[in-house]
């Protein structure tokens, strides 16, 4: 077998090619499976809403007449004049403290019906770091409210 010297480095980069594009693929792969594996794991169920509405329901111990879990438009959660807590069925696929916000600023509602000064110092007695979420919440609404 007659090989060109000049036959090697090309041989060399076309290796490199599909070292590097074995590399690319694997990466978009795992970038997938990740984006996949999160996505499923933002999934929760209306048990677990409920779940949480009963836990900070018993921190700050008020209690809502009823938890409606469905479809609600341009909000994420509301609270009605006879304690009925309403959560949008989207929150299911929002991450864990951005649901806990939701829910901890509706049972805070149960309290004091109005966003002023004493209802965000109650809010933030039991969620200190709550701005995260809130601005999470903010950002993500036209992603995930459907
Ligand atoms: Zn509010």
């Amino acid at each position: 077998m007659i090989r060109a010297p000049y036959n090697k480095p090309l041989a060399e980069i076309q290796r490199i090619i599909q070292i590097k594009k074995r590399w690319i693929f694997k990466k978009q792969l795992e970038f997938k499976e990740r984006t996949i594996g999160e996505y499923a794991h933002k999934k929760y169920t209306k048990g677990f809403l409920i779940k949480r509405v009963n836990f900070y329901a018993s921190k700050i111990g008020v209690y809502p007449l009823k938890i409606n879990v469905k479809k609600l438009r341009s909000r994420w959660g509301s609270t009605t004049k006879d304690s009925v807590i309403n959560l949008n069925q989207s929150l299911l696929k929002a991450p864990k403290n951005a649901i806990d916000y939701v829910i901890l600023h509706e049972i805070c509602h149960l309290k004091i019906k109005d966003h002023s000064y004493r209802f965000w110092k109650l809010l933030q007695k039991f969620m200190p770091n709550y701005l995260q979420s809130k601005r999470w919440l903010e950002v993500n609404s036209n992603k995930i409210i459907d």
